[in-house]
């Protein structure tokens, strides 16, 4: 059950993504760019910044109310929606648990009114599930530090105003895992937007390379400690991966939506298709998996916000909870979307028609703030520690 500050939250997303993102998002697909304006427009309703305190310009939102709103941006577009998470969520997270007085009040502000991207740059070509093995370094100079390496699947690359960059300081306490969390000006000397990868889904999102030959970052843009980014970055996982579990139920359910109203309207052998029990059965599945996820996901959010709070989180880990969510949430919204295609038929297939940009943009959902595969090692840990 929502709370009425929840319902309050979640029309006022769904009237801006009916509105603003709906009626675009298949054009943003196939231009492969969504219109910056929109950004403007979600920072005026200070959906860019939900879960910032309202001191520093945010709307201080906890956790499960954000996830409500987001669901209905991911609904609405899911490339968009990755833009939405990684500037509420994992960039502001890090900064609010780990910055000094002075980064949160410069830098939250900032993000919260959309003056500021952010990206989040902690994958390399060769470090995916396994970032420890990063070999982007960051080296202390005179007045602050040297970054050098490069950086793989980077989202808003090339929209990003300042990104947040993992690089190994080598610092002794944390051995080979002594990893920095650095905020670099993407228009710094040295920093280089690379190659722009083709996607199979997200195709509006900019999933980009990049190069930093020896960017100098000031000793003020280095997040917490030097040695415990690393740390920051799988601790802010656990919220990252209930954000993916809630895009991927709004996937999931926009594709249901249309699979309902499609079934109703298409006849076959003289009767809407949605009179024969093969698909009602279908549509029953689908509803009732991504009702079971979205479920998964708020207590994940619960169980996040009683930790943040201090109180016990329950008796499953937090990080085995989220892992939960994002397992049950993306492997739904792959399911769902593909018996979408087939409820649609040849049409199913269709540029014109919404489910196959759908079935392709859940997939990511499997991969990206950890497979599938890494999940369930994340959960079988825990159950068997
Ligand atoms: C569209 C998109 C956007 C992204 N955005 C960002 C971003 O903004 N910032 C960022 O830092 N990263 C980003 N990523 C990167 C993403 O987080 C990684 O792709 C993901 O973590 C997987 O890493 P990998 O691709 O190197 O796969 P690998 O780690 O190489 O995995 C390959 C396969 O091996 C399996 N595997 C690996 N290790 C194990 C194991 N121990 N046990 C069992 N199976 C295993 C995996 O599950 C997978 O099936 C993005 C990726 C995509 C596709």
């Amino acid at each position: 059950m929502l709370t009425l500050d929840q319902r309050a939250i979640q029309e006022l997303a769904r009237d801006f993504a009916e509105g603003e993102i709906v009626p675009v998002a298949g054009q943003w697909d196939q231009k492969r760019a969504f219109d910056r304006e929109v950004l403007d427009k979600l920072a005026g309703l200070g959906f860019l910044g939900m879960m910032v305190p309202e001191r520093y310009g945010g709307l201080e939102l906890d956790l499960a109310t954000y996830l409500v709103a987001f669901e209905e941006f991911a609904r609405g577009d899911a490339a968009l929606s990755l833009t939405i998470h990684i500037q509420n969520g994992p960039v502001p997270v890090i900064l609010l648990d780990h910055g000094t007085g002075e980064q949160k009040s410069r830098w939250l502000p900032a993000l919260a009114s959309g003056d500021r991207i952010a990206g989040f740059a902690l994958s390399e070509a060769g470090a995916g599930s396994d970032p420890a093995s990063m070999t982007t370094r960051a080296r202390r100079v005179d007045g602050g530090w040297e970054i050098s390496g490069q950086k793989k699947w980077v989202t808003n690359g090339g929209l990003a105003d300042v990104m947040l960059v993992f690089a190994r300081t080598g610092g002794a306490d944390a051995g080979g895992r002594a990893i920095g969390a650095f905020l670099v000006d993407t228009d710094a000397p040295g920093y280089r937007v690379g190659k722009r990868e083709k996607t199979m889904g997200l195709r509006a999102s900019e999933t980009v390379e990049v190069e930093l030959d020896g960017v100098r970052v000031a000793g003020d843009r280095l997040v917490g400690n030097p040695s415990h980014g690393l740390r920051y970055a799988l601790e802010a996982l656990d919220l990252g991966r209930l954000g993916i579990g809630a895009q991927a139920v709004g996937i999931a359910r926009a594709a249901l939506e249309h699979a309902i109203v499609y079934s109703r309207e298409r006849h076959q052998f003289g009767r809407p298709i949605a009179s024969f029990g093969a698909i009602r059965s279908k549509l029953s599945t689908m509803a009732t998996r991504i009702a079971a996820s979205r479920a998964l996901v708020m207590e994940g959010a619960r169980a996040w916000q009683e930790r943040a709070s201090g109180r016990a989180g329950g008796d499953v880990p937090v990080t085995a909870r989220s892992a939960m969510a994002k397992l049950m949430a993306s492997e739904t919204a792959a399911w769902v979307t593909e018996e979408a295609v087939r409820i649609f038929g040849g049409y199913g297939f269709m540029r014109e028609f919404p489910v196959e940009k759908l079935m392709r943009d859940a997939k990511v959902t499997e991969i990206y703030e950890g497979t599938s595969e890494i999940l369930r090692l994340v959960i079988g840990r825990s159950l068997t520690a």
